[in-house]
C-alpha cells in the first residue's frame, strides 16, 4: 500500500496515528541536526520531520540527499507542530518519519513548481506534465472537470442522451478548413475530421433520439487568432419537436444552473437582443453588457455642417466615456493613436469634453457650436465629466472600430469585472453573409439553418436581408454558444444549398446522405453548441482558454511537448499512396 492518507488530509485529530504517505518533494530545509521536507500530491502538502534524536541515522542522511520533485514514500507518526502554519490545511501537524523509500529520483525541474513560477510560456508547455503539478494549472483542470460534470448532470436530468459520433468523417460545413486524414485502405481518399458533429446530430434526430448531447472534440484548421485552438471541445446539443423558444429555455436553464452551481451566482431571465440592435448599439454581435457605453448614432446631428469628414461618412457614431473628461490632452492623443493602430484601423477620432460647468470643448469646435455638441451629448448619453469619442466612416468598419475602443476603455476603467456575469441571447442573425474574398454569400451559421418563417421567398430578391432562425448565447462579451432551428425538408435544403453556390451534383455529393434522410420522416429539430473551453475560462474568471486545457497547442498549432505535427517516413507515405510536393 503506497499510502494510508493523502498529503492534504491530516489534521490535529490524527495526532499519534501511524501513517504512510507518498508524493513529490516540494522542498527540503536541512538544518543539519533536523530536516524538514514538504511532501506534495494533488491534495495538498504535508510537512515531514526528521531529527538526530528521533530518526535513525541512515534515514536522516537519506532525507538530506532528497532533491526537488523526488518521488518518495514515508511511514511515520503524526505529531503536532512546534510552530503551526495557519495558511495551509495541514499546518497544525507534521509526520515524524521512521521509514523513507525513494520511489524515483528527479532531475532538477527546468522551472520552479510554485504558484508563481519562473518558467516562461514555452518552457511550461514543453514540460507541461511539470506545469500540471503547479496549483494554478491543476486547479483549472479540476475546475473544468466540475463544469463538465455539472453539464452532464443537468442535461441527463433533462432527458438528454450522450451519444458519440465518429471522428473519421467527411467535410462538415462550419466554414473553416478541414483537417484531413488519408485513408490507407481507400487509395487517394481522405477522411475529414469533424468541424462539429452537426450533420450527425441531425441524423440522430431523424433516428428518433429526441434529445442528444455530447461533450466532444471539434477540429478546425483556421489561422490561429489569439486564444483559439485547432482542436477544441463543444457541448453539442440537439432536440427534436422544438421551436426556438424551447431551445432558448432549455439552454438558459443549463447556463443558469452552471452559474449557480459553479459560481454561486443567480441570474434573472436572460435579456434577448436582436442582431441588428446589437450591431447598432454595441457594434458587435457579442456585446459585453456588464457596462453601458452604448453607441449613439450621430448622423442626424453631426452631418450637414461644414465638416466634410462627417458629411462624407456612411456612419458617424460615438460613445460617452464615463469620467473621461479627466483625460489629459496627451492621454487623448494616445487614445487616438490606439484607434489608428492597424489592428483597429480607424483613420482618426473626434472627441468632445463635457465640462463640469455644462459647457463642451471638442476637437472640431470650428464646425460645431455648443448647441450642436449638446445634441451629441444627448444622443450618446454623455454627462458632465464625460468624454465623447466619435468615429466615422463605412458602417461595418466603424462599428467594429468603435466596439474595439469601447472594450478597451471598459478594460482600462475596470468595468469588465470577472466576477460579474451578464448573459444574453442575440437573435435573428442574417441567414447569409457576403464574403469579400470569394465574392459570394456564405451561410452565416451553417447551411442547415432555417430562415425565419415566410422569408424563404426573399432569398432570390434580397438574400442579404433574410433573417435566420439562429441565436447565440453571449456571456461577458464572448460568444459561448450558438445554434439554430434547422431545415428539415429536402426542398428547402436544396434551395438553401443552391443559394450557397452548390450545384445539384455538388450538393448531392457532399450532403446527399442528409437530404436522403430528410425523405424518411425527419422531425422538426434544432440545437446549439457551447464552446466548453471558453465557457470554463469565463466561469473561472479568466480570459485565456489555454490553462484550462491539459495539453494545448501554441499559436502556430504546434504541440511543443510531443513536437507535433512532424514529418512521416517514406514507407508510411507509400503505404498511404502519398507523394509530397513541398513549397519550401
Ligand atoms: N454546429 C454548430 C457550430 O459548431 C452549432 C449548432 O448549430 O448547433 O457552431
Amino acid at each position: 500500500m503506497y499510502r494510508s492518507h493523502t498529503c492534504g488530509e491530516l489534521r490535529a485529530t490524527h495526532t499519534n496515528t501511524e501513517v504512510t504517505l507518498s508524493g513529490w518533494v516540494q522542498g527540503v530545509r536541512d538544518k543539519g541536526f533536523m530536516v524538514y521536507v514538504d511532501l506534495r500530491d494533488r491534495y495538498g502538502i504535508t510537512q515531514l520531520y526528521f531529527d538526530e534524536e528521533q530518526t535513525a541515522k541512515d534515514i536522516l542522511e537519506k532525507s538530506q540527499k532528497l532533491g526537488r520533485e523526488f518521488v518518495i514514500q514515508v511511514k511515520g507518526k503524526v505529531q503536532e507542530r512546534a510552530s503551526k502554519n495557519p495558511n495551509i490545511p495541514t499546518g497544525e501537524i507534521e509526520v515524524l518519519v521512521s521509514e523513507l523509500v525513494i520511489l524515483n529520483g528527479s532531475k532538477t525541474p527546468p522551472f520552479t513548481i510554485e504558484d508563481k513560477t519562473d518558467g516562461g510560456d514555452d518552457l511550461r508547455m514543453k514540460y507541461r506534465y511539470l506545469d500540471i503539478r503547479r496549483n494554478p494549472v491543476k486547479e483549472s483542470l479540476i475546475f473544468r472537470h466540475k463544469v463538465a460534470q455539472a453539464v452532464r448532470n443537468y442535461l441527463s436530468n433533462e432527458g438528454f442522451i450522450e451519444v458519440e459520433t465518429p471522428y473519421l468523417i467527411k467535410s462538415t460545413p462550419e466554414g473553416a478548413r478541414d483537417f484531413v486524414v488519408p485513408s490507407r485502405m481507400n487509395e487517394g481518399q481522405f477522411y475529414a475530421l469533424p468541424q462539429s458533429p452537426q450533420t450527425f446530430k441531425q441524423l440522430l434526430m431523424v433516428g428518433g433520439m429526441d434529445k442528444y448531447f455530447q461533450i466532444v472534440k471539434c477540429f478546425r484548421d483556421e489561422d490561429l487568432r489569439a486564444d483559439r485552438q485547432p482542436e477544441f471541445t463543444q457541448i453539442d446539443c440537439e432536440m427534436a419537436f422544438v421551436e426556438q423558444e424551447d431551445i432558448l429555455n432549455t439552454f438558459e436553464g443549463l447556463t443558469r444552473h452552471l452559474l449557480k452551481e459553479i459560481n454561486g451566482v443567480e441570474v434573472d431571465k436572460f435579456p434577448r437582443m436582436l442582431y441588428d440592435d446589437a450591431m447598432r448599439l454595441y457594434g458587435n454581435d457579442k456585446p459585453d453588457i456588464r457596462f453601458g457605453m452604448e453607441f449613439g448614432e450621430l448622423n442626424a446631428v453631426a452631418q450637414h455642417k461644414d465638416f466634410n469628414v462627417f458629411n462624407s461618412a456612411e456612419l458617424v457614431v460615438g460613445i460617452a466615456v464615463p469620467g473621461g473628461n479627466t483625460y489629459t490632452r496627451k492621454e487623448i492623443d494616445k487614445l487616438i493613436d490606439w484607434v489608428k493602430r492597424p489592428q483597429v484601423g480607424a483613420l482618426g477620432m473626434v472627441y468632445c469634453r463635457c465640462n463640469d460647468d455644462g459647457t463642451y470643448k471638442s476637437s472640431v469646435d470650428k464646425f460645431y457650436n455648443q448647441d450642436d455638441l449638446a445634441k451629441w451629448a444627448e444622443v450618446t448619453g454623455a454627462k458632465a465629466g464625460d468624454l465623447i469619442c466619435v468615429l466615422s466612416g463605412e458602417t461595418n468598419k466603424v462599428r467594429a472600430q468603435l466596439s474595439a475602443l469601447r472594450m478597451e476603455l471598459a478594460e482600462r476603467l475596470g468595468l469588465r469585472k470577472p466576477d460579474e456575469f451578464a448573459p444574453l441571447w442575440v437573435m435573428d442573425f442574417p441567414l447569409l453573409e457576403w464574403d469579400e474574398d470569394t465574392e459570394r454569400y456564405h451561410a452565416m451559421h451553417h447551411p442547415f439553418t432555417s430562415p425565419k418563417p415566410g422569408q424563404l421567398e426573399l432569398l432570390d430578391a434580397k438574400p442579404g436581408e433574410v433573417k435566420a432562425n439562429a441565436y447565440d448565447l453571449v456571456l461577458n462579451g464572448n460568444e459561448i454558444g450558438g445554434g439554430s432551428i434547422r431545415i428539415h425538408d429536402k426542398a428547402t435544403q436544396a434551395i438553401m444549398l443552391k443559394h450557397l453556390g452548390f450545384s445539384e451534383e455538388e450538393a448531392r455529393a457532399q450532403f446527399g446522405f442528409l437530404m436522403d434522410a430528410f425523405e424518411y420522416g425527419a422531425p422538426p429539430h434544432g440545437g446549439i453548441a457551447f464552446g466548453l473551453d471558453r465557457l470554463v475560462a469565463i466561469l473561472g474568471g479568466q480570459e485565456t482558454i489555454r490553462d484550462f486545457i491539459a495539453f494545448p497547442k501554441n499559436n502556430s498549432g504546434r504541440d511543443v511537448m510531443i513536437d507535433a505535427p512532424a514529418p512521416i517516413d517514406d514507407e508510411q507515405l507509400t503505404e498511404l499512396s502519398l507523394k509530397l510536393n513541398l513549397k519550401s
